[in-house]
């Protein structure tokens, strides 16, 4: 019966193994779990270490009983042991407690004491082993905290960098179909990153536009496509990225991967924004390539652009012509209207002038108030005159600033490639001479590049020089003319009028070098002497005669001007009343509040004022009534022509004189040379004569010896302009770069001819007319047809004694041959 029991109890242990065993193989789950090491322990133990002390119990027991032969019990349970070892492999603890347990329970059931001792001897084995297994499971835990540590950080930074948007991550599979996007970059492309996986990588970037990306974009795509077909690593490639309405750049970077076996797996790599950075290079070489204020191509990119051309593989294609426009008068809207203003007026210009080119050529800003046209192409000379009169015709129109309306003009210069130059250098040169001589030839007019040009530019840039020396070696001087009442026809004062005295060049006229001293910023100093000099000569004359001085727009815009005239006053010690200021219509061109403080200061100080060359300018009778002036004088050009039939001289004379006898202003009518023209101007009201009619100016000496035989003044000179065009045919010599050419004159007047013989003349072109011997006059052709050209002449001819033209009444002159006078060439206006 014991054994019965023994054998029972025995089949029991060992099937309570097996289960606790099957158990076990859980351990192994757990294990992998990641409990904590005495737990672990414990359950090794349970699990473990008694189904196996179960089994070896068991076996024992069996075998002891003869149930089992030894050898057999032995064999069963050494493969017990080996199939614990293997469920167990590489787990120490388990491995070891599962042996000690099962041949302690062998021992056991042979020898208690023996078994006792199995025990021990397995336990303190199993306490090393523990100790161990701690240090193991510690250290293995710390490894993988470390290594989850390394995980997880790699993995925020590059989540972080992600997400600042400067940087993405791609990858791509073998065909180039996208695995993997940055989120931020479907979201820049409006889509999720789930749309764009599977779709070609090239997808993410604008390939096909080719003609909006530069050249070196598009050479970049196709780049892309090649690296990605030859499997090569890529780093930085500028692309577009494909987002419609916005502009942004990528550089990527990326490289191919490869599995273990060598297989082509797809690319993997990263992109980095450079829109920020393609900005800033855009502004800097916008910066560099264009004006800030005007958007124009600056002068870099124009000279560039210029150069271009001229080195253009084919001749043919370096033809062009150069146009330099400077505007009349800007300074005069900047110094009074404020820099704000004149940046908003040459915003302006700039506008009008690229409306005007169109496509036709390229537009720059040079600085300042000068630009250039570039003209590609062969353009004949009459096709670029019509280009620039309408250049000049649109820059001409008002502007408005600020609620003013400002008028200035425009002058330009006109080379033309190769004809007048084949570098960019010459060319620009030639066409600043042509400019100059348009300016010089009254400004508001264009003028052709030719080549005795570079002599009148440079005796123009010695005038200059000479000029600035004048003042200190006594050449100026102010000669005065007698200004006379109309009712009583005596002297009531005189107009001062400068004159240099050029050691070389002779006596040289206000209406030349005045506006060099304006633009060598001379005017003030020189303007400051005449008033000075015309108070001392004042002074030594009765006191019922005034002196009249002009003052230049540029004088008038300085506020130092009052105080100048207060000087003058007192240290010529004369009566304010006596003085005279003449103002041109030209600073008018703005209505600020800079002129009204100036206009009372000048009227504080008790001085009267004039407006000089009324009707030449932008007339506005606004500010007629503004101003306070105490006469008008009227421009020589509306009493020239005002005797003659159907002219509207009279018309307009008349008007004017009413209308400042309505604002109590004297009038005063400038030039009358004739008795028609004095008869005339009477009968319309003038209050006072200015001309040749009664006085030419006199000098300083002259002037005080008239005023000693009284102010009575008499009136002398031809009755009628007879000769104002005079009809005459008359063989001529022109003279023009260099060569001569024979015409004949038809219908002269004093500015102007109509010359016949010569064709294809451009406008603007400048010749020198041999009159007769010794007698040249110089004249500009003002518009050609067929074979006739008008011409306007430099200067206004001389009449002589009868009234007529001096300059063609040689001793032996033809009768005049009846001639159709169909064509008038109108009188120059002077412009200050
Ligand atoms: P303006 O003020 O209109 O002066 C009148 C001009 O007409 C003077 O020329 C005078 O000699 C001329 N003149 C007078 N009567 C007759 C006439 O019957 N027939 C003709 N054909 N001309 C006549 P001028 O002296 O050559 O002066 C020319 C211009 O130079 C002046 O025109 C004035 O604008 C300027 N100017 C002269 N002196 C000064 C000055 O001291 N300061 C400034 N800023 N400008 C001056
Ligand atoms: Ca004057
Ligand atoms: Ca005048």
């Amino acid at each position: 019966a014991n054994r019965a029991f023994s054998d029972l109890a025995s089949s029991l242990v060992a099937g309570t193994a097996t289960v606790l065993t099957l158990g076990a193989l859980a351990i192994g789950r757990l294990d992998h779990a990641g409990h904590g090491t005495s737990k672990r322990v414990g359950m090794v133990v349970a699990m473990i270490g008694v189904p196996m002390f179960g089994y070896g119990w068991a076996i024992a027991h069996w075998a002891q009983n003869g149930e089992v032969p030894w050898l057999q019990a032995m064999a069963v349970l050494v493969s017990v042991g080996l199939s614990a070892t293997i469920i167990q492999s590489g787990r120490l603890l388990g491995l070891l407690c599962g042996q000690v347990a099962m041949w302690s329970a062998i021992t056991c059931a042979i020898s208690p004491l023996g078994g006792l001792l199995a025990i021990v001897i397995g336990g303190a084995l199993g306490t090393i082993a523990y100790q161990r297994q701690l240090e193991i499971d510690l250290a293995e835990s710390m490894r993988l905290q470390e290594a989850a540590r390394q995980q997880m950080r790699a993995q925020e930074i590059l989540a972080d960098y992600e997400e600042t948007g400067q940087g993405w991550f791609w990858e791509t599979d073998r065909r180039g179909m996208i695995l993997y996007v940055s989120a931020a970059v479907a979201e820049l492309l409006r889509r999720t990153p789930e749309e764009l996986q599977g779709r070609p990588l090239t997808d993410l970037f604008q390939i096909e536009d080719k003609a909006e990306a530069g050249p070196s974009e598009s050479g970049a795509d196709r780049t892309l496509t090649f690296h990605l077909t030859a499997r090569s690593s890529f780093s930085d490639l500028v692309v577009r990225a494909a987002i419609k309405g916005e502009e942004r750049w990528w550089a990527i970077t990326g490289r191919p991967i490869y599995d273990t076996f060598d297989n082509f797996q797809g690319f993997r790599g990263s992109g980095a924004d450079l829109t920020q950075q393609k900005r800033t290079q855009e502004h800097v070489s916008r910066l560099a390539h264009f004006d800030s204020l005007t958007g124009l191509s600056n002068r870099f990119f124009m000279s560039q652009s210029l150069e271009k051309i001229l080195i253009a593989p084919q001749v043919r294609q370096r033809a062009c012509a150069v146009l330099l426009i400077d505007l009349d008068r800007f300074k005069q809207v900047n110094d009074t209207l404020g820099h704000p203003a004149g940046d908003q007026l040459l915003k302006q210009v700039a506008q009008r002038l690229e409306r005007g080119v169109g496509s036709a050529g390229r537009v720059g800003r040079l600085g300042g108030d000068e630009f250039q046209i570039i003209l590609p192409g062969r353009i004949e000379r009459p096709m670029l005159a019509q280009i620039a009169s309408h250049i000049i015709e649109s820059l001409s129109q008002s502007y408005t600033l600020d609620g003013s309306r400002v008028m200035i003009g425009a002058s330009v210069g006109i080379a033309i490639a190769p004809d007048d130059g084949v570098t960019s250098e010459a060319l620009i040169r030639n066409a600043d001479l042509a400019l100059y001589a348009a300016k010089d030839g009254g400004r508001g007019r264009f003028h052709f590049y030719a080549p005795d040009l570079h002599s009148d530019a440079e005796e123009r840039r010695k005038l200059e020089e000479d000029l600035r020396d004048a003042l200190a070696h006594g050449q100026l001087e102010l000669y005065y003319q007698p200004v006379v009442q109309t009712t009583t026809e005596r002297i009531t004062g005189f107009e001062a009028l400068l004159r240099w005295h050029h050691p070389e060049h002779g006596f040289i006229s206000p209406e030349k070098f005045i506006p060099i001293a304006e633009e060598a910023g001379l005017i003030a100093q020189i303007g400051e002497w005449a008033l000075r000099q015309a108070c001392m000569d004042l002074a030594r004359w009765p006191g019922n005669v005034r002196v009249a001085v002009n003052v230049s727009a540029l004088q008038f815009a300085n506020p130092a001007l009052p105080g100048i005239v207060t000087s003058a006053l007192a240290s010529a010690g004369v009566n304010p009343e006596r003085l005279e200021l003449e103002i041109t219509e030209s600073v008018f061109i703005n209505d600020d509040d800079g002129n009204e403080a100036m206009f009372r200061a000048l009227k504080r100080i008790g001085v009267r004022l004039a407006l000089d060359d009324f009707g030449t300018g932008y007339s506005s009778l606004g500010y007629l009534k503004k101003a306070p002036f105490d006469k008008i004088k009227i421009d020589q050009s509306f009493v020239r022509g005002a005797t003659q039939d159907g002219s509207r001289n009279g018309a307009i004379i008349a008007s004017i004189v009413s209308l400042a006898e309505a604002l109590d202003m004297e009038t005063t009518a400038e030039g009358v040379e004739t008795l028609d023209e004095l008869d005339l101007v009477r009968l319309l009201g003038c209050s006072h004569v200015q001309g040749y009619i009664y006085e030419r100016p006199l000098s300083a000496l002259a002037a005080a010896d008239r005023l000693s035989s009284g102010l009575v003044a008499i009136a002398r000179g031809p009755r009628a302009a007879r000769a104002m065009r005079q009809s005459i045919l008359r063989r001529v010599v022109l003279e023009h770069g260099g060569q001569t050419y024979e015409a004949n004159v038809r219908n002269i007047s004093r500015t102007g001819a109509l010359v016949e013989g010569i064709r294809n003349v451009p406008g603007g072109t400048v010749f020198r007319i041999h009159v007769a011997d010794e007698q040249v006059v110089t004249a500009t052709a003002r518009w050609c047809e067929d074979d006739r050209i008008g011409v306007e002449f430099s200067e206004p001819l001389e009449l002589d004694e009868t009234g007529r033209i001096a300059i063609m009444s040689p001793r032996r002159q033809r009768p005049a041959p009846v001639l159709p006078t169909g064509v008038t060439i109108e009188a120059p206006r002077r412009r200050a």
